[in-house]
């Protein structure tokens, strides 16, 4: 029986007009629109695509984007001090700084240095240190938009066990986290795990965040399962696709997520979110 399909461009769509019902709300109140700095350096164009879509889907909701658009050589002293300014902002709510960075500049460093309260992506150790400690302010996007995914098709997580494939700190590290907070059991595998196809097969919810098409093969999936893959590759034909071998994977699995319109669109919504939980902390 193929896998149900986890829609995430509607999910999506759904918080993404919660969001601008509650900043009309706010400005009905007498209160500013919530305010965003997306700052980006240098011209990578995949991130020249994702910071459009964000500052797009702001502009649908609302929400005030301000463009910070630096070049290549701007160094780490004039970024920080650009971040400071932004802390001081009363009208910024949220700082995004787009990553990669320029191998010039200490992305740590840099991410250290936003305001927690204003850290919107959830990557600040304040921000990861207390969805660690089961008080969670700012999640990170990615991995609290999955769990809202699987909220929606009524994951119960308890007794449940979950598999991470992929350790990162944005995406892999604060997932485990999310699944451990919901009650699931979790395994994390990264690039020294042995015998992965064996821990991919006890998984009643398997999420995959490589960015290595194929990694994870379908046949490995076990009947039932919930899968989730992150994985955002694209082919040399300009396709995208995901690190699982869908086609596989959803004769298998009772439920997945495509490639596009699956994990990517719910990183933009939890953002929204974000920086409207932001907003309403800042007043
Ligand atoms: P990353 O920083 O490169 O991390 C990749 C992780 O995979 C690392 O933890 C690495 O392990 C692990 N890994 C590498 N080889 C492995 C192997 N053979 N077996 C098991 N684990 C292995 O990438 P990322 O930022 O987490 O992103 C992962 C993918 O998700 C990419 O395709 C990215 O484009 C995509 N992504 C999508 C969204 C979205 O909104 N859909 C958001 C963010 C990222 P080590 O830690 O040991 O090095």
């Amino acid at each position: 029986m193929p896998a149900k399909i986890i829609d995430g461009k509607a999910i999506a769509l759904e918080i993404r007009e919660q969001v601008k019902q509650s900043v009309l709300e706010r400005i009905g109140n007498g209160q500013r629109a919530p305010g965003l700095a997306v700052i980006l350096v240098g011209e990578n164009p995949a991130s020249q695509v994702y910071v459009r879509k964000k500052k797009e889907a702001c502009v649908e909701a609302g929400i005030v984007s301000k463009a910070f658009d630096l070049p290549a050589d701007t160094s780490e002293t004039e970024l920080l001090s650009l971040i400071e300014q932004l802390n001081d902002d009363h009208e910024i709510d949220g700082i995004l700084v787009q990553l990669p960075l320029p191998e010039h500049i200490d992305s740590t460093t840099v991410l250290e240095t936003i305001h927690p309260d204003k850290d919107v992506d959830g990557f600040h150790p304040y921000n990861i240190g207390r969805l660690a400690q089961r008080m969670p302010s700012l999640r990170p996007c990615t991995p609290h938009g999955v769990i809202y995914m699987l909220n929606t098709i009524g994951e119960t997580y308890k007794g449940r066990h979950a598999v991470i494939v992929g350790a990162s700190n944005i995406v892999g590290r604060p997932m485990g986290l999310e699944l451990l907070l919901a009650g699931a059991t979790v395994t994390t595998c990264h690039r020294f795990t042995h015998d992965l196809a064996e821990h991919v097969a006890r998984a009643d919810i398997l999420v995959v965040a490589v960015g290595k098409p194929g990694i994870v093969k379908g046949e490995w999936v076990k009947p039932g399962a919930t899968v989730i893959d992150v994985g955002i590759n694209r082919t040399e034909a300009g396709k995208l696709i995901g690190d699982l071998d869908f086609e596989a994977a959803a004769q298998r699995a009772a439920y997945i997520t495509p490639v596009p319109g699956g994990v990517g669109p719910m990183t933009v919504a939890m953002l929204l979110r974000n920086t409207l939980q932001a907003s309403n902390k800042h007043c």
